[in-house]
């Protein structure tokens, strides 16, 4: 008798302010977009990269990234989040899940990010080993984004496993 595999789905969400320190460098989907603004975080406060983390370990029921890396947590001070992607992508292939898609949409009024798309696609692709789509929308000068206070993601993943009596 066929099995079907299992399929889970996720979402996630974050934001960050923009750092009043000109030595930040602004890092989306682990690629650099630009260099003296960047966005305050406890780690490189990459959002794109948050977001997924967030998709692909609710999608499974592990929670989100700050349950596995909380900030408070000197050892992530300025941690690379590409490196972080990749530890929770870990814990979710541990159990047995593979990506099949997942989506990411950028909200940011500075700067225009349409050059880096492909590179930021690629780049998480490879850490998560599956394709991901990362787009970018402009808030439009609407609030708090608008006014380019902060950057935000939002992601989904959709995960898959082989049926474990199949
Ligand atoms: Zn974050």
């Amino acid at each position: 008798m066929t099995r079907s595999p299992q399929l889970r789905i996720g979402n996630g969400f974050d934001i960050h302010p923009v750092s009043t320190d000109q030595n930040r460098v602004l890092k989306l989907a682990g690629v650099e977009v630009a260099k003296g603004f960047g966005l305050l975080g406890h780690s490189d406060a990459d959002v794109v990269c948050h977001a997924l983390a967030d998709a692909v370990l609710g999608a499974v029921g592990l929670g989100g990234i700050g349950d596995h890396f909380p900030p408070g947590n000197p050892e992530f001070q300025g941690a690379d989040s590409l490196i972080l992607l990749s530890k929770c992508m870990q814990m979710v292939t541990d159990l047995g899940w593979e990506l099949v898609n997942a989506d990411v949409t950028v909200i940011a009024q500075q700067p225009r990010l349409a050059e880096f798309l492909p590179a930021m696609s690629k780049t998480v692709t490879e850490v998560l080993g599956g394709p991901v789509e990362v787009k970018a929308k402009s808030p439009e000068s609407i609030g708090a984004l608008g006014a380019n206070q902060g950057i935000a993601a939002l992601a989904s993943a959709l995960l898959w496993r082989p049926d474990k009596e199949g």
